[in-house]
Order: structure tokens, then C-alpha cells, then sequence
């Protein structure tokens, strides 16, 4: 929580030396991508700071969005079903899990990927400037429901196969 709230006012003062306007709605913007490790899209953005701030727009989330890219401090994960999902938790560069059912999408567990950079750019002669990687696959929540959705179903067939 501590680091969270220094990184906080460094970005805040950064967005002011640059002449960016802070509002408190900017400010409550960047808490919740700070805080969230769900990958929220704009729009998710947008509905949790209206339970703050009623009048902010969904063009200020993108400024602001923008101008947080635009700084490093948050990253754009990648669009899936046409949504784009941002993450300004972990800066640091990491693989992610996403499950094709439900959207969620979380940090691959362990998954530094900067010693295989390092060693791509080596082998490479590769200046890096960015990397991602993503596993797709089902979460276990979404396992558990299509089991369920699917036992009584295959149940059923067995049992006109039987008759
Ligand atoms: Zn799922
Ligand atoms: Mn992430």
C-alpha cells in the first residue's frame, strides 16, 4: 500500500511538471489503475470512478489513459473481444494469462521475462523495446462451470446411446 501511494504522488508530480492538468478525477483515475490487478478496460475504468465522481466523461478516462501510457506508467495489455485492457499495477515486463470464457486476465505467476530479452537482444543483436506474451486457455472458475454445464448433457447422450 505504501508503495502504491509513493508511486502515486511521483506520477502526480510528473503529470505536473509536464503541465498536465490534475483533477481529482485524474487522480482518482490513476488510483484505480494503480490499485487494480484485473486489467480493467476503459470503460470498467469509467464506471468505478463515477461512483466517486458522477460527472466525469469516458474522454477524460482516455486522456488520462493516454497520458499515463504516454509516461511508461501504465501498459496497454492488448484488445480482446475488440476491448482494450490496461494494466498499471506491474510495470515491469510479465507474461499474461486470459481466459477466452470469462476475459479475466491475470499476471503470469513468476513470469519475469527479462532475462530471456537479454538474451533474445544478445543472440539477436536486437535493441528491445517492448515484449508480451500471452497464454490463452480457460481459468479455473470457467473449468468449473463448463464441467457442469457440460455433465448432464453428456449424461444425456449416454443414456440415448443406451436406448
Ligand atoms: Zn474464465
Ligand atoms: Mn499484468
Amino acid at each position: 500500500m505504501t508503495s502504491s501511494i509513493t508511486r502515486l504522488d511521483t506520477i502526480i508530480d510528473r503529470l505536473h511538471a509536464q503541465g498536465s492538468r490534475v483533477t481529482p478525477q485524474r487522480v482518482a483515475i490513476l488510483k484505480i489503475l494503480l490499485e487494480s490487478d484485473q486489467h480493467p478496460s476503459a470503460e470498467q475504468v469509467y464506471q468505478r470512478v463515477q461512483a466517486e465522481y458522477p460527472m466525469t466523461s469516458l474522454a477524460t478516462v482516455y486522456k488520462t489513459l493516454t497520458l499515463l501510457q504516454e509516461l511508461g506508467e501504465v501498459q496497454n495489455v492488448g484488445t480482446y473481444n475488440e476491448v482494450a485492457r490496461f494494466d498499471g499495477k506491474n510495470t515491469a515486463p510479465h507474461p499474461h494469462l486470459i481466459c477466452t470464457r470469462c476475459g479475466e486476465i491475470i499476471d503470469a505467476p513468476g513470469g519475469a521475462m527479462l532475462d530471456w530479452a537479454e538474451q533474445l537482444a544478445r543472440a539477436s543483436g536486437y535493441h528491445i523495446s517492448a515484449q508480451r506474451i500471452e497464454f490463452f486457455g480457460l481459468c479455473p472458475r470457467c473449468q468449473q462451470e463448463t464441467a457442469a454445464e457440460e455433465t448432464p448433457l453428456a449424461g444425456a447422450q449416454e443414456r440415448s446411446q443406451r436406448d
